[in-house]
């Protein structure tokens, strides 16, 4: 999903459970488990864009998906729980980036034969990420979002 429905639902499952090591592991979980809906996000239809403008977009909108959350939950989480809250909520994502940005293009899935160590491992990783991945095309997948965005943030804050 986007950084903004992740960091959202990051600061709301912290408000609501003020452990921090029973919080961060459920925000953890949740990513994974939004990631599971279908939905559109910046990575859906990158194959259609050029790599610099997706990585713009992404970046942008991760900002301002912290930004937001940071001003929601600033004053109700202690600081220091919230930036941890909001970096895990979108930790995933950060870690898949590498296969994007050094490997992944318009014409290629997958490593090649020769491919090297980090290649692979990289790779791997962005695997683990997108076996949840479940997508949706705009603007139906945008819905999808804000209806599970809105669904965490009533249960956790009933
Ligand atoms: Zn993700």
């Amino acid at each position: 999903m986007t950084s903004t429905a992740h960091t959202l639902v990051g600061g709301a499952i912290a408000s609501a459970i003020p452990n921090p090591y029973l919080a961060i592991p459920l925000i953890l979980a949740s990513h994974f488990l939004m990631d599971s809906i279908p939905h559109w996000d910046m990575g859906t239809n990158w194959r259609n864009r050029s790599k610099r403008e997706t990585g713009a977009l992404a970046i942008t909108e991760t900002l301002m998906g912290i930004t937001i959350a940071y001003s929601l939950y600033q004053g109700k989480v202690e600081t220091s729980f919230l930036v941890l809250a909001i970096i895990a909520s979108i930790l995933p994502d950060w870690l898949e980036t590498p296969w994007y940005i050094f490997y992944a293009n318009q014409k290629k899935h997958e490593p090649g034969k020769n491919a090297s160590f980090f290649e692979k491992l990289c790779f791997f990783v962005y695997k683990i990420e997108n076996m949840f991945h479940s997508k949706a095309q705009f603007p139906l997948g945008v819905f999808t979002q804000i209806a599970t965005v809105a669904f965490f943030l009533i249960v956790l804050h009933s």
